[in-house]
């Protein structure tokens, strides 16, 4: 599933061919993604992208009619293609552009969205969002005042979009794991040093798979293969059964939010 680095690098990596251009045409060939795609978005010959933001893990191209917003859900993903690329099995929708290139949407899971926000509006989806990880208003003073006596376990705390967004399961195994703090213990017992701490690995994690992500820009061209999906090197995320890099024993797993978690009993406490 792309997680929050993934869908910078999909930013990075379309902003080039999409900022500044014209859409010529819509074409939607399956309008049942999660959501039905609006109107709208079927509506939108004509408009010029004038830029191409990230929140949480939407893009939302901006036109002077309000936002397309994507998600790529579990396994979306966007390529920029010459118009007369034949679309295969699950490329949902195209967006052409006048200069004969076009967005391709492409979906096996149909778990994706394409929704609409007007302008002055702020969409249902992104209403409810906590701050982005990797701005400043995401530390250890904004983590402690959120945790507070807070009983929920502190991997599950940490994946709560209302509290930060973007720290899917992989990046809160590897960073509570690198942190030194059992994944399992209440979100409020957390001090001071482990806030900081913990805060401080979350935006090294995720600024580092974005740098490595940046690496395959060049398949957002390419007309196969998984673009904008990189390999990741992890610690422990899904190495139950397997030594601890650190300390050798054995990593163990555990469902917290009937997500699999994996942590060393030895290093983390
Ligand atoms: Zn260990």
């Amino acid at each position: 599933m792309p997680e929050l680095p993934e869908v910078e690098v999909s930013r990075l990596g379309i902003t080039p061919h999409l900022q500044g251009q014209k859409i010529s045409k819509v074409i939607v060939r399956q309008r049942q993604l999660r959501w039905w795609v609006p109107d709208e978005v079927l509506d939108l010959a004509g408009q010029t992208i004038q830029s191409i933001e990230r929140r949480a893990k939407y893009l939302l191209l901006h036109t002077e009619k309000g936002a397309v917003i994507i998600h790529l859900g579990m396994s979306g993903n966007l390529r920029v293609l010459p118009h007369a690329t034949p679309p295969a099995k699950h490329d949902h929708v195209d967006l052409l552009l006048a200069n004969g290139q076009m967005l391709r949407y492409h979906d096996p899971r149909r778990f994706g969205a394409w929704l609409w926000q007007a302008p002055d509006e702020v969409h249902q989806a992104l209403s409810q969002l906590g701050p982005e990880p990797l701005e400043d208003e995401f530390n250890s003073v904004y983590l402690l005042e959120k945790a507070k006596s807070r009983k929920t376990a502190i991997k599950v705390f940490l994946m709560t979009n209302a509290v930060v967004v973007g720290v899917g399961n992989i990046y809160a195994n590897e960073s509570l794991f690198m942190a030194g703090i059992d994944p399992r213990r209440a979100a409020g017992t957390l001090t001071s040093d482990e806030a900081t701490r913990l805060v401080d690995i979350i935006k090294q994690v995720l600024r580092r798979a974005i740098a490595q992500g940046g690496t395959t820009l060049k398949d957002f061209q390419q007309t196969d293969g998984k673009p904008g999906y990189f390999a990741q090197e992890l610690l422990v995320y899904g190495k139950k059964g397997e030594p601890c890099p650190s300390c050798n024993t054995e990593l163990k797993e555990v469902k917290l939010g009937q997500r699999a978690t994996t942590y060393c009993p030895q290093c983390q406490k």
